[in-house]
């Protein structure tokens, strides 16, 4: 379908469309190798070749934001040397999408993807640490000593970690569930505090990155964020 050249152009993402118009009367577009400056001018985005500032200009990919239930046994990146399985063995998108953050091959739990290189950077980078929550199961049960450690911090090789939470939610005498909830995200992290107050981890998984929770989200299952996710992310 035919498309005037400023809308064309603000959905490769160049710029708005009122300033795509200001490029195209000072000459700086071309289409098909030649220079137009008349601002009706419509392409084929199909066949047209448009170029700006000697770029070929491609439409965007529309944003996607995807949350996965990943099973243990997937790494979170979008290639493996070892061949091992990744999270987009799970997803398929049109869209070329890639893991925000990361989850251990032996972690369970929530993971976000997306296309968004902003969104990604935001929660890559946070201003403030987003709260996220785990379940584990620990080997034994921590005593309140050990719990007041964890929460105020425990030195996991040379870093000593932030405030955190830790809650029991169920023991026998081998071991405990527990919540935990961290706002940092340090390699191994909880893993990590867990060794440091002698109850290694046997099992765990993300159960929610700040208001974004699972729910229903069965292993192996992905869904679209919300509306209301999605700006909460934003
Ligand atoms: N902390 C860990 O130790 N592992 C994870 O995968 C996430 C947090």
């Amino acid at each position: 379908m035919m498309e005037r050249l400023q809308k064309y152009m603000a959905r490769c993402g160049v710029a708005s469309r009122r300033k795509c118009e200001e490029f195209i009367a000072n000459g700086e577009v071309k289409v098909n190798d030649e220079i137009v400056t008349e601002l009706g001018f419509k392409v084929d985005p199909s066949s047209d070749k448009v170029v700006f500032r000697g770029e070929i200009l491609k439409p965007e990919e529309e944003k996607v934001y995807i949350m996965l239930n990943k099973p243990t046994g997937y790494i979170t990146s979008v290639k493996d040397e070892k061949g091992r399985k990744t999270v987009l063995d799970l997803v398929k998108t049109k869209e070329r999408i890639y893991p925000i953050g990361r989850l251990d091959y032996d972690t369970s739990g929530l993971i976000l993807l997306t296309n968004d290189g902003d969104v990604y950077n935001k929660l890559i980078h946070p201003r403030e640490e987003i709260d996220k929550l785990y379940e584990a199961i620990i080997e034994g049960v921590p005593n309140k000593d050990q719990i007041d450690r964890f929460c105020n911090g425990v030195d996991i090789g040379g870093y000593i970690t932030s405030n955190a939470k830790l809650v029991i939610i169920d023991k026998n005498p081998e071991k405990a569930k527990v919540h935990i909830i961290i706002h940092e995200g340090k390699n191994r992290q909880v893993r990590r505090m867990c060794d440091a107050i002698n109850h290694p981890v046997m099992e765990l998984k993300r159960k929610a990155i700040g208001r974004l929770e699972m729910k229903n989200l069965q292993e192996g299952q992905w869904r679209y964020l919300t509306e209301e996710e999605i700006n909460y992310i934003k």
